[in-house]
This record gives C-alpha cells, structure tokens and sequence, in this order.
C-alpha cells in the first residue's frame, strides 16, 4: 500500500510527497514533530505538518539564508541564528574563515535532538566548537543581547505560535540594537506567490528600521509555491554592491557570487510590494 503525506499551502492546494517510512513522530512541549523518508526529497522534517526542511533542496534555504549576509559584511565573527535547529544554516555559516562564535538560538531543545538523530547531513556542525547552543525563546535573547552581533539570521517556522513574535516592527527595533554598528539582520519571510500582505508587512516593519532594506528570492520546490522571499536589513552595507566576486570561494550548490546581486532583481508583483 502507498502512503502519501499532504501539506495543505493555501485552503485549496497542496503538495504531497510518497512517504517511504516515518522515522519519528512525537509531540514536544512547543509543536508535533516529524521525519519521514520520502521518494522524491529524501528525509524531511515537519513541524505541525508544515515542511521544515529535506535532504534533496536544504541547500537552497540555507546557502542563501547564509552567504547573502555573510558576503555582504566585510568581517562577519560573530552571528546569531533565531530558530535554526535543523542545524542547516549553521553548517553553512561555519564555512567563512571569519567566523569565530556561531550561536544558535532555539526555542524547541526536541528539534535539535531528532535532527542530529536523523538528519546529520544538515545537523552536522551543531557540534561544532564554534556553535555555541542556547535552548530558549529569540525574542527574550535578542532583548537581553546588545550590539553583540555582525549577523543576526531569523531561520524560523511560519509567523503563528511561537514565532509569531519574530516578524514585526517591534522585534526589528530589538534586532537593530543586537547588532554592532555595521551589522546585517535577514530574516525567511514567506511566499509572495500566496501570502503579499505577510510579504510587504515585514518588508515595510523592516525598511521603518533599517536604512538598508532589501527583499531576495529563492527557488526552493518543497515550500509553498517553490518561490521563496527573504528580506534583509542593514545598517551600513547594500547588498547589491557589496564587492563579492573578489572573496573567498565556498564550496556552494545553489549560491553563486553572481547570484549575489542577481537573487535582488525581482518580477514587477514583487517589486511592487516593496514600494
Ligand atoms: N527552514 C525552515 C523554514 O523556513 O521552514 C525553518 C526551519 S527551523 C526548524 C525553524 C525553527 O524555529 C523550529 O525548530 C522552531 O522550534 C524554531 N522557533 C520558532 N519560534 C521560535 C522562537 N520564538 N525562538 C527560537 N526558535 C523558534
């Protein structure tokens, strides 16, 4: 018999994958979490239903999460990352030379528990002596945490439950402050394709605080749409003229430096809400 798992994107569409096996299944304190094996993307982590991540496309998310940023600032050695704990982005962060403290901020201790279980080929540098782990709420660490970061990456769930509070105007303000003088904030900030309004609120809260505020896209089959957006803001320096053909090569699937500053040019109904 076929099994086929369904995540329902809007109220009348929904993808579905055929399921291999399910290799955990279990309710933490914050959201019910499972890894299955599936045919056409490998294992993948969803939270409440929702895919969080796979083995076949993780790369996509996480190179462009990362590098964007990390380019972008001159001497990225300090980052933090809020949500995260798939442990994907950190493995990319870990790949700049300037780096000297990784810390990621995760509110769900399980998450990271069941991905380094099943998932090490994104869990892999969670040990890592430069990650440093904090089990907690990112709303509260980025409150307590002051001009500390060059980096700050928002890598988290979809803006209900606990991660309600990390989109918004006022968590933006306690992001600016956590950064150092130059620092860079990006944060995952959903589909244009289905949620515009979720789109352009973000990109407005963080344009009301950043002098520097950009949106980029992303392929990436397994999320809503297959058309991912990011916004980042910065302080000091534009990602589009950051000069990255002259840095480090890094050992990338997705993320090229010519990608860089190509990934900003958006279709004119993105473009829009921007404006
Ligand atoms: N790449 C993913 C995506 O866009 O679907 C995000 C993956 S990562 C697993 C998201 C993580 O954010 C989850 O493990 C969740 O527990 C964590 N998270 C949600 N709200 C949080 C909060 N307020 N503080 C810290 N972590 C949070």
């Amino acid at each position: 018999m076929d099994m086929w798992l369904s995540e329902s994107q809007i109220k009348d569409a929904a993808m579905t994958y055929k399921v291999k096996e399910t290799l955990v299944r279990r309710k933490t304190p914050f959201q019910d979490l499972a890894i299955v094996d599936t045919e056409a993307f490998g294992r993948m982590l969803l939270l409440d239903g929702i895919v969080q991540t796979t083995i076949n496309d993780e790369y996509v998310y996480h190179e462009m999460i990362t590098h964007i940023p990390l380019l972008t600032h001159p001497n990225p050695k300090k980052v933090l990352v809020v949500g995260g704990g798939d442990g994907g982005t950190i493995r990319e962060i870990l790949k700049h030379p300037s780096i000297e403290k990784a810390v990621l901020c995760e509110i769900d201790e399980i998450v990271i528990e069941e991905c380094k279980k099943y998932l090490p080929e994104i869990s892999c540098a969670l040990t890592d002596p430069k990650c440093e782990i904090f089990i907690g709420d990112g709303i509260k660490y980025v409150h307590e945490h002051k001009n500390e970061f060059d980096v700050v990456i928002i890598d988290s769930t979809d803006p209900f439950g606990a991660a309600e509070g990390l989109f918004g105007g006022s968590f933006y303000k306690e992001i600016y402050e956590c950064l150092t003088d130059d620092g860079i904030f990006v944060a995952q900030t959903e589909t244009p394709f289905y949620l515009p309004e979720v789109v352009k609120k973000v990109y407005d809260d963080a344009k009301a605080v950043f002098p520097i505020t950009k949106l980029f896209m992303a392929g990436i089959p397994t999320y809503p749409s297959g058309y991912w957006s990011f916004t980042l803001g910065s302080k000091k320096y534009d990602p589009e003229k950051a000069n990255v053909i002259d840095k480090y090569d890094l050992d990338t699937k997705y993320y090229t430096k010519r990608l860089h500053s190509a990934s900003f040019v958006l279709p004119k109904f993105i473009e829009d809400l921007t404006k």
